[in-house]
């Protein structure tokens, strides 16, 4: 039995997974100084079990194939993914006893074949000329060849992926600020976040304005986000439903990370300084217009699993 919310307390948990969710939503005090009347606040991803957002999605993805039948033992789990998704896959199919493949670019760090390796998963690498997408496609490929012995997970399609921010991430956030959340911000990677938690956010108060963020160019410099004019766009990614979109250039997103670490103590991936400096342009409108606000983004992981760790020590 798996438990998707986390109960952390004075008790023992029964496994791992019922670690998920439940992180910690903090104030951005420093940074956001210059702006009084506005809160911005930080939902720390990182602190789930296997480091980042996407345990939510894997574990949601895994529960509902199993309990669907589409997913059965002896079968194999696999996706394609450039790191987050494929270390919660990882994790959860060592301790739920499932194989899981990974399909990602030769050209992904390290670190991130170094983690899903210590979990057990199989990997296989695509061609980085081709980019995530040419990954998608190898994937596909695999999944669609051997349909028996494969369960492709597919987090870009799979509506598991936004209900697991639709049940856990959006709730949290909404119990967190008490209700009192204007503004929600996520960057898109598979667009799961946004989306799910957007639409649970949405539905307690549709003034809830929902903010994606994506890089502003095409080769950017932020893990796990996607520029969507020269991607393919997922399936679950609807962007009808955000109140607006905004670019961020990676030169603007990595100084707001920077100044994260220096300011707030706050050492995270990219990705939250994309999102962060999407809260920031909210927060200047909101002010400028003398209106207040409660901004919350999504810093989906932390920073120290993007470094190589030396393989000798002197
Ligand atoms: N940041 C990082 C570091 C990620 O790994 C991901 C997931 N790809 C995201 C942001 C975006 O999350 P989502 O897939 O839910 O859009």
């Amino acid at each position: 039995m798996i438990v998707t919310r986390a109960s952390r307390g004075p008790r023992p948990l029964a496994d791992m997974t019922a670690a998920v969710g439940n992180t910690p939503l903090v104030r951005i005090r420093h940074v956001a100084r210059e702006l009084p009347g506005i809160e911005i606040y930080a939902k720390l991803e990182g602190f789930n079990p296997g480091g980042s957002v996407k345990d939510r999605t894997a574990l949601q993805i895994i529960r509902d194939a199993m309990d669907a039948g589409r997913l059965v033992r002896g079968q194999t789990l696999i996706d394609s993914t450039s790191g987050n998704t494929g270390i919660a896959y990882a994790w959860i199919g060592a301790l739920l006893g499932l194989r899981v493949t990974l399909v990602m670019q030769d050209s992904v760090s390290e670190p991130r074949k170094q983690l899903t390796r210590a979990y057990g998963a199989k990997q296989i690498f695509s061609d980085p000329a081709h980019g995530s997408e040419g990954a998608i496609r190898m994937c596909a490929e695999i999944a669609a060849a051997s349909p028996a012995d494969y369960f492709y997970a597919d987090q870009y399609s799979n509506e598991s992926n936004p209900k697991a921010h639709f049940l856990t991430t959006g709730p949290e956030i909404w119990e967190q600020t008490q209700g009192r959340i204007t503004h929600f911000v996520a960057g898109i990677g598979t667009g799961g976040t946004i989306m799910g938690g957007g639409r649970y956010l949405r539905g307690m108060n549709p003034k809830i304005g929902i903010v994606a963020v994506e890089p502003a160019e095409s080769k950017h410099s932020f893990d796990g986000l996607k520029h969507m004019p020269t991607s393919i766009i997922p399936a679950i990614y609807k962007e009808a439903e955000l109140a607006e979109k905004l670019s961020i250039k990676s030169d603007d997103g990595w100084a707001a990370t920077e100044r994260l670490g220096h300011e707030e103590g706050l050492f995270v991936g990219h990705s939250c300084g994309a999102a962060f400096a999407g809260a920031l342009t909210i927060a200047r409108r909101l002010h400028a217009r003398g209106e207040a606000g409660v901004i919350v983004a999504i810093f989906p992981d932390f920073r120290e699993r993007y470094f190589s760790a030396p393989s000798v020590i002197v």
